[in-house]
């Protein structure tokens, strides 16, 4: 694999887990451990996450429940559904939930991360991080998480900044509500903090990427009424895939 992906193992059967998170950390990858429904589904919801593989019996919430809550503020995160349960059925139910591929237990490791350099590789455009996002005025180094201005002048952003921005850059051309924003950059289902804390963060936000420039203040961050932020238009967004093959001269 060319690049380290990180990916949710959400599997209660100790011995499984840990068989696939070896299986992917020989690879390279990073995994992160759930061993129940909940703790899974708040693991997937955190920025950063490439993949996720689900089992469907679990404790506290249903594979089955996790997926489609998941699908509810994560549309295109790669899902592969893990079952014990042969049945025909289940496949259909998890596959029209949203899951991107399954895999039978019991499986080989082999097998398993075949299935998931085929996922990712399918979806190489739903996992590629915006590096570069250029404005007018001004360009984000994402990596750096630096605002950096035509001027010379440079503005740190925050983690939490940085995390809403990207957000909204990989679903440039659609509006990111404000529990999904909330969700996925503080893995936080509803209820645990107030939705007006993220205006709060676009509005501290807004002012580190458009500066002086008071006359376009929603160059950067437009606000949809009703559905929540969407990335500014006419913004240029730089992705990793992109940003490579420029370095290649193509
Ligand atoms: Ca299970």
């Amino acid at each position: 694999m060319s690049r380290r992906r990180t990916i949710v193992v959400v599997e209660d059967e100790d011995a499984i887990r840990r068989a696939i998170v070896d299986a992917l950390r020989a690879c390279g990858h990073e995994p992160v451990e759930a061993a129940d429904g909940e703790l899974g589904l708040t693991e997937a919801r955190r920025s950063g996450v490439d993949l996720v593989l689900l089992d469907l019996l679990l404790p506290r919430k249903d594979g089955f429940d996790v997926l489609s809550e998941l699908r509810q503020t994560h549309p295109s995160l790669p899902v592969i559904i893990l079952t014990a349960r042969g049945s025909e059925d289940d496949r259909v139910r998890g596959l029209r939930g949203g899951a991107d591929d399954y895999v039978v237990k019991p499986f080989s490791a082999r097998e398993l991360l075949a299935r998931v350099d085929a996922v990712l590789r399918r979806s190489p455009e739903r996992v590629a991080p915006p590096v570069r996002i250029c404005g007018s005025e001004a360009t984000v180094d994402c990596a750096r998480r630096e605002v950096c201005r035509n001027s010379g002048e440079r503005v740190a952003l925050s983690e939490m900044e940085a995390n809403i921005l990207e957000r909204l850059a990989a679903h440039a051309g659609r509006a990111v509500s404000r529990e999904e924003l909330l969700a996925c950059v503080w893995g936080l289902r509803d209820g645990h903090v107030e939705t007006r804390a993220i205006d709060m963060h676009i509005t501290r936000l807004r002012q580190k990427l458009a500066g002086d420039a008071t006359d376009a203040p929603d160059e950067w961050i437009v606000t949809v009424r009703g559905k929540g932020y969407m990335l500014g238009p006419k913004l240029n967004v730089v992705t990793d895939v992109e940003s490579a093959s420029e370095e290649n001269g193509s």
